[in-house]
């Protein structure tokens, strides 16, 4: 009997080690150790045996069996790792491999590609760029860039108010900004501000909601030279290298003094004739195109900071702020701006 045990033993041992899945594992499982099975059988009947041998085969038995339990335990475990990894293997997905049919690849909207071109341009020229909240409070909006309550300027910016908050409304440009970005750091400070702003607006070249950039520089010694220049370099990098830029008389509450500001004609190059002759149509024959308001940041306006390190005595700086879509609309002659937000993909898709 001890003999036959050992043989069981052996056997399905060797069977167990050459199971090839946990189905064959499961059937030598039923096969060794089930209620039919042989050597569950001899620890049933271990009372009929003569008492001298019950201990010794008993004893064997169990051990055989205990010792095939854990075998076909360790043998379902690595089994069922191979079963996975071969199931994981086969199901991989390759989400690199093109689509079946190819997927058109989109592109950035022209409004976004001609932000990050201004500000590549102003980064180049060592601004960082920030953002500030659409939702604002009359004072970043307008008081403290000296529009006080009651000024005229602020009916030029007539905007949308929060009905229960009428200290609250939608920015009406990014200038708010100047005086938050003050708040977070002392004098130097070089910085732009792209972002979606609100005025209740709508024709061909406005819209209730559309993108300005903001630049604001503040520094010891810095004068309208140095506006000037800065100016000739964002123009350049927008419309080309033979770019020149003019400065007109201008007014604005918060900067003193102001110009408005053109760039010269990049399609006619300044003449503002066409090479037959007729009259250049961008530039409506002027050989300028007026592209953004500017100024030196009114001394009011560093009043509001002083506490951050802003003496007026001490440091001076400009701002200006451009239409980003009016400037999208020139370089890439797209005749009303409410097209940039049609969602028509035969307009979006000419500026891929
Ligand atoms: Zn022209």
């Amino acid at each position: 009997m001890i003999s036959r045990i050992a043989e069981i033993r052996s056997e399905a041992a060797a069977a167990i080690a050459a199971a090839g899945s946990s189905e064959e594992l499961e059937g030598l499982r039923v096969r060794y150790l089930g209620r039919k099975a042989e050597l569950p059988g001899v620890l049933r009947k271990i009372s009929e045996l003569p008492p001298e041998e019950r201990g010794k085969v008993g004893g064997a038995a169990n051990r055989a069996r205990k010792e095939l339990e854990e075998l076909l335990g360790a043998r379902a475990e690595s089994l069922d790792a191979s079963e996975l990894d071969s199931k994981l293997a086969g199901d991989r997905l390759d989400v690199t491999l093109p689509g079946a049919p190819p997927h058109p690849v989109g592109h950035a909207h022209l409004v976004a590609r001609t932000q990050r071109t201004i500000e590549d341009a102003m980064v180049g020229m060592g601004y960082t760029v920030a953002e500030g909240p659409e939702i604002e409070h009359d004072y970043y909006n307008f008081t403290a860039l000296n529009h006080p309550p009651g000024h005229p300027a602020r009916q030029l910016q007539d905007t949308f108010y929060v009905q229960s908050h009428p200290e609250v409304l939608l920015r009406t440009h990014t200038s708010p900004m100047q005086v938050r970005a003050m708040e977070t750091q002392p004098p130097p400070i070089f910085v732009v501000v792209p972002g979606k702003v609100y005025r209740r607006d709508s024709d061909a070249t406005h819209s209730p909601m559309f993108h300005q950039m903001e630049a604001l520089a503040i520094a010891e010694g810095i004068t309208l030279a140095d506006l000037k220049g800065t100016l000739l370099t964002l123009a350049r990098a927008l419309f080309g290298e033979t770019r020149e830029v003019r400065l007109r008389p201008h007014y604005f509450p918060f900067t003193e003094p102001s110009v408005e500001v053109d760039v010269s004609c990049f399609q006619c190059e300044g003449t503002g004739a066409l090479p037959d002759g007729s009259r250049c149509n961008i530039c409506k024959g002027q050989g300028w195109i007026e592209i953004l308001g500017a100024g030196m940041v009114d001394p009011n306006v560093l009043g509001f900071v002083e506490q951050y390190g802003y003496d007026a005595e001490r440091v001076q700086g400009f701002a200006y702020g451009l239409g980003i879509e009016r400037v999208a609309m020139l370089r890439h002659g797209v005749p009303d701006l409410r097209r940039f937000f049609d969602n028509d993909l035969r307009m979006l898709e000419q500026f891929a």
